[in-house]
């Protein structure tokens, strides 16, 4: 097969077809050098640029002031789930970390936290079945908390956040995997912001580490260096090799994302591409949104059918016109369409005209 499926994969997910084309241009001899990206030393000044690009694509794009540095780090978001505690919570026994948790991915934030430290979970979800997001006057912190964690968008069960928590003066961490880069965000109310690369950024194997001066200074200083946000940025991402490729490619997708318009646009777009797949469901009796709609993800859109076996049949059928990626995750089941940046509304488009022939044929 020579021609592209429309990919809900939700990551390693879609990548912008311009980004792979101009990947593919220069495999063979990056900017004319006789090499490759994947051969050249991280050391080398092509490389350090690429860095220095991709962390000012970022930062540009995000309008990050200057007293944010951008880290390229490895370990996926899971790793930052350990490296948060280990950073932040280890130095002082008497530190503890606040937890709000609104879906699959929190919970485990939460409980890797623990094993490194006092973490609590000051509000969650879990028992409405992660559907909702708690408005900013339910959340009560605790005053003397170390910091605040929340996902702002649960990728599993298809739940945002729409608007920036506000710490109190709590520094806020925030797990942003499934939604960096989707819309403009007032990124001063974060102390930290992670996400892997493989849903809006990149390819898999690269975690973006956004983190504020006054957060770095409280890093433990006696951790080992690969576990240290401070070394990591003392070494400009360079402690050892990095994932060079992922950052190439990051580098990629933050001059697409500008050439389309930047943040603004792109929360234009993929509003209107989750309009769309979401007014189908709520015109339909037989299609059941899982998320309340005012937490509804504008990337990962989650239903179920009436039973497993038309679930089943439904991802079969999309398959077989190009719909890939369509099963939801294992621990949930159900359909997740995955609508990243990359993701473009032809596709949605055409998951919605297959959503109303499946039902006119099996509802
Ligand atoms: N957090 C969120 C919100 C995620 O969606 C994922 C991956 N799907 C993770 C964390 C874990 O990411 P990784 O596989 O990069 O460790």
């Amino acid at each position: 097969m020579t021609e592209r499926v429309f990919n809900f994969s939700a990551g390693p997910a879609t990548m912008p077809t311009e980004v792979l084309a101009k990947a593919q241009a220069e495999l063979l001899s990056l900017q004319g050098i006789g090499m490759s990206v994947m051969e050249i030393s991280h050391r080398s000044e092509i490389f350090e640029k690429i860095n220095h690009d991709a962390q000012r694509g970022i930062k540009d794009l995000l309008g990050l002031p200057n007293n944010y540095q951008v880290l390229f780090l490895q370990g996926g978001a899971t790793f930052q789930f350990l490296m948060i505690p280990m950073n932040f919570l280890q130095a002082d026994e008497r530190a503890a970390a606040n937890y709000v948790v609104t879906g699959t991915w929190g919970v485990k934030a939460a409980a890797e936290a623990r094993r490194c430290g006092t973490a609590r979970t000051i509000f969650s979800t879990a028992e409405s079945g992660f559907k909702s997001v708690p408005a900013q006057s339910e959340l009560r912190f605790n005053p003397d908390a170390t910091y605040v964690h929340f996902t702002s968008n649960e990728t599993i069960e298809g739940i945002e956040f729409k608007y920036d928590l506000d710490g109190g003066g709590i520094p806020v961490i925030c797990d942003a995997s499934s939604n960096i880069l989707s819309k403009p965000i007032d990124v001063e109310k974060y102390s930290l912001i992670y996400a892997g690369a493989q849903k809006n950024l990149g390819p898999s194997g690269v975690t973006v580490v956004i983190i504020r001066d006054d957060l770095l200074a409280k890093v433990n200083s006696n951790l080992p260096s690969m576990l240290s946000y401070q070394s990591f940025a003392k070494h400009n991402s360079m402690l050892n090799t990095p994932n060079t490729w992922g950052i190439y490619l990051i580098n990629f997708v933050c001059e697409w994302i500008k050439e389309k318009g930047g943040l603004v646009a792109m929360q234009t777009i993929n509003e209107t591409k989750a309009r769309v797949l979401y007014d189908a469901l709520d015109a339909s009796s037989f299609y059941r949104g899982h998320a309340d709609s005012e937490a509804r993800s504008t990337m990962n859109v989650t239903f179920r059918l009436p039973t497993e076996e038309l679930e089943k049949k439904f991802c079969a059928d999309a398959l077989e016109i190009g719909l890939d990626g369509l099963k939801g995750h294992r621990s949930v089941g159900g359909i997740r369409a995955s609508i990243y940046n990359a993701f473009p509304l032809a596709g949605v488009e055409k998951l919605v005209e297959f959503m109303r022939e499946f039902e006119r044929q099996n509802g």
